[in-house]
This record gives C-alpha cells, structure tokens and sequence, in this order.
C-alpha cells in the first residue's frame, strides 16, 4: 500500500516532469494539497513529509482539523463554494480563498479579515465550462469584479482559480485552462496566481500556466462521502 509521502513523491515528480516539458522552473508550481473528508492525522502524515499548504472544501470540516493541528505550522486554503454566513470564519481561520465569485463575499471578507492578520490572499474562481459548471462567475463579469476586489482593502488579489469540465481529452483539458491564462492575462491588473489543475489534469493545467495545482485524490487516495 501506498503511503501519503510515497504519493507526495509520485505527484512531485508528475509536477517536474510537467514543468519541464514545457521549460517552466518547476518552483513555480506550488502543490496544494486537498485534505478534504480526510482526518488530520493524514495533514500531520503530509506535513512531516514536507507540506505546508492544505486546501479545505467545507467550513466545519476544516475547523475542526484546524484545531486539531494547532502545533503546525500550516497555511490554510479555502477551495470550496462559500455562503454568506461563513465568511467571518473564512476571513479570521484561512490565508487564502480560491473559491471568490461574487462581489459581496469578497466585501464581507475584507470587512471580515482580522486587523492583526496580513491580507487575505484571493483568487477569482471563473467559469470556463459554460452551463456545465453552477460555480465560478462568468468570462464576461470578470472585469469588473477584479476591478471592484482589487480595490478592497484587506484583501489581496492574487489571481484566478477555474475547475474545468472534467475530461480525459488533453486537448480539451489544454483549451479550458488557456481560457483562463488568456483571461487573467487580459485583466492587466499584475495578477501572479493560476490556480487550476487536479489529480487528473495537473499535466494539463502546468502546461497552461498553473501556479497552484489543488491536489487531492493523487495525495491522500480516493474520498468515501459515506463515512463521515
Ligand atoms: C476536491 C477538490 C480538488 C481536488 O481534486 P482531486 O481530483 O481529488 O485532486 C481540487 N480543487 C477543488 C476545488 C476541489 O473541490
């Protein structure tokens, strides 16, 4: 059986190999692993074999872990869809948020963000799948809501994040995440963060410009939403 620092090797090695198919430096994709449904006893496994960043899907969930894992030195990512309700524990327990698709969240967090903690890093999740996908904002809005966040004063505007359509078409794979190269690159606002590629597609996404891959399945095995 495999073990998370054997996986954490394996997607390593995918993420160099990537990179270097297309002459990228590979320190300039960072690996986010994604510990969703998955205990801290498997964060601790991943961090003593060398990560430090942890992406996190559903709020309660990650409290709870946060908790438990208060002696790392970790650094928190939410990923997942977000209510209004939950931004206050967002803005004070997280270093990023991947998953801003509206305006009102991203002025909630900023209204939200603890004074004594730095800026909370944000990413744009954009929908490059069309009616296939019910999260991310759409192409044509995305101007004016990077121009709008990026204007807010707690928070800092690092980039976008995209789930394409899941497929195994390589070319398909390529042309969702160019989309969201070409619309980042569009906005001209300096945005350094790409955050965009799975298990099945980091190859993909690295090819296009991703600098954070979100890595869950490769990491930590398949998930089980049975056992809660
Ligand atoms: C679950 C999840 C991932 C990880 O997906 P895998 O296919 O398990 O690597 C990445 N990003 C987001 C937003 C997710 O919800």
């Amino acid at each position: 059986m495999s073990t998370i620092a054997d996986n954490i090797g394996l997607v390593s090695q995918r993420i160099r190999a990537a990179a270097q198919a297309v002459q990228r430096d590979e320190s300039s994709v960072h690996l986010l692993a994604v510990s969703k449904t998955k205990p801290a006893q498997a964060v601790r496994e991943a961090y003593a074999a060398g990560m430090r960043d942890f992406g996190e899907n559903y709020l309660q969930e990650a409290l709870g872990k946060q908790a438990e894992l208060t002696d790392l030195p970790l650094s928190w990512h939410f990923i997942g869809p977000i209510q209004s309700n939950k931004t206050r524990a967002i803005a004070e327990n997280f270093a990023w948020v991947h998953s801003v698709d509206r305006l009102k969240i991203a002025q909630r967090l900023s209204e939200q963000r603890p004074a004594d903690l730095p800026a909370l890093n944000i990413c744009i999740q954009v929908n490059v799948s069309g009616e296939a996908s019910k999260s991310g904002c759409t192409p044509a809005d995305l101007p004016a809501l990077a121009e709008a966040i990026s204007a807010l004063p707690r928070l800092k505007l690092r980039g976008l994040m995209a789930i394409p359509e899941p497929t195994e078409d390589r070319a398909a794979q390529d042309a969702a995440f160019a989309a969201v190269r070409d619309l980042q690159a569009s906005l001209n606002l300096g945005l350094d963060t790409l955050s965009m590629g799975m298990s099945h597609d980091l190859e993909s996404a690295i090819a296009q410009g991703a600098t954070w891959v979100r890595i869950g399945t490769a990491l930590f095995g398949a998930r089980d939403y049975g056992q809660p």
